[in-house]
């Protein structure tokens, strides 16, 4: 799992890493804010993200 901050309350969003794959969209358990996740808006967090889901592609054998 990883996660962003809420950018409204400020709460832990987590989201499954497979999901950047199929959903651009995240909602806040606290606040129920839709966060859409945006290269630009979270650059570092996508980049984490995207290092980290290379990697387990890697693990996982696939392309
Ligand atoms: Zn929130």
């Amino acid at each position: 799992m990883s996660s962003i901050p809420c950018p409204k309350c400020n709460a832990t969003i987590e989201f499954d890493l497979k999901d950047i794959l199929t959903t651009k969209e995240f909602t806040c358990s606290q606040c129920h804010t839709k966060i859409a996740l945006q290269y630009k808006d979270n650059k570092e967090t996508f980049q984490n993200a995207t290092e980290k889901l290379n990697q387990l592609k890697k693990d996982l054998g696939i392309n």
